[in-house]
């Protein structure tokens, strides 16, 4: 854990195509929420990450259904999408839902879409390549011992297909931004494809403000990767906030974050990850699995830095 009080961004390590344009456009006096929506967009543009925007993998059915959300922790404001198509930066329509004052945080499926289109967001018609179609047929025919394949997107039952595709060799991430401006203010963004081969549907822990996403200017802030559904029953990113705000140091927040979601009593559980900063600067990435490193920018640095996560072990089971 480190501490200072520059303008800084930490994020995912996903992140990093995203980081310097995000840290250039601080420095020339853009807002943490600029900040964060910038270094998302590039992520989700960049047909290489399968886990956020554009070229994602898609849910169980092939279809790609974006999630994200976008938080100000000057006003508490927030905006998200969930089960978006068609448009490839979730993390903008997210910020208009908070920006057009919207008496609404949360937007999904065609109505997200709509929304979409009547403030022209990009609209992008093929979301997805052929090389990523071509993984999602594989996957899920590696897995249908009945032949079923064909049939999936004609309202064949679905639910053991989702269990039998997405454990023990699930795809996961998602990207998160953390920025804090020369104002001093934070913010925080979560963008994402979702779990991949999920159900149809299923929201998880990105666009949920609490869950994947919080930031508030008067403790600190934190965004997560991994199962959504485990932060949503947990809570988490709201859990860490109020941690520090209860007067917990950045580690011991986090750390007890990492523990409420240990002792869910889920029959499903599988890994977690969360950066995190409080108000004196300092950030923390942690996870349950080892190996998982975050970045993070402040203003005198030249380049981005990569730092371990610390770990919380998380037994996952399935089941
Ligand atoms: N948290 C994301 C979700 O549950 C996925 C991930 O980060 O792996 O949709």
């Amino acid at each position: 854990m480190t501490k200072n009080t520059a303008m800084r961004i930490i994020a995912s390590q996903n992140g990093v195509r995203g980081i310097a344009d995000a840290m250039r456009a601080l420095k020339n006096g853009a807002s943490a929420l600029d900040a964060v929506e910038i270094g998302i967009r590039a992520i989700e543009a960049d047909p290489s990450d399968h886990t956020v925007g554009y070229n994602g993998y898609p849910n169980i059915v092939g279809e790609l259904e974006l999630d994200a959300s976008i938080m100000d922790g000057k006003t508490l404001n927030s905006g998200a999408v969930a089960l978006m198509r068609g448009f490839p930066f979730a993390i903008s329509v997210a910020r208009q839902v908070m920006e057009r004052k919207l008496p609404h945080v949360l937007l999904a499926g065609a109505g997200a879409e709509r929304f979409a289109r009547e403030i022209d967001a990009e609209a992008w018609d093929d979301m997805l390549t052929d090389e990523v179609r071509e993984v999602w047929r594989r996957r899920l025919t590696a897995s249908a011992a009945t032949g079923a394949f064909p049939t999936l997107s004609d309202g064949s039952p679905l639910l053991d297909w989702v269990k039998l595709a997405t454990d023990p060799e699930r795809v996961e991430g998602t990207v998160n931004f953390i920025a804090v401006d020369g104002q001093g203010d934070i913010a925080s963004g979560v963008s994402t494809s979702g779990w991949a081969w999920k159900y149809p549907g299923r929201i998880g822990d990105s666009p949920i403000i609490g869950a994947g996403n919080y930031a508030d200017n008067r403790y600190g802030a934190c965004a997560c990767t991994g199962m959504g559904e485990m932060a949503i029953n947990a809570g988490t990113a709201r859990s860490l906030v109020l941690y520090l705000k209860l007067g917990m140091s950045l580690a011991e927040a986090a750390g007890e974050a990492m523990r409420d979601l240990r002792d869910l009593g889920s029959d499903y559980i599988g890994g977690m990850n969360l950066i995190a900063l409080d108000r004196d600067g300092a950030h923390i990435g942690m996870s349950s699995e080892t190996g998982r490193t975050y970045i993070y920018q402040q203003a005198d640095m030249m380049e981005h830095e990569e730092v371990e996560r610390e770990i919380v072990e998380i037994p996952a089971r399935w089941g």
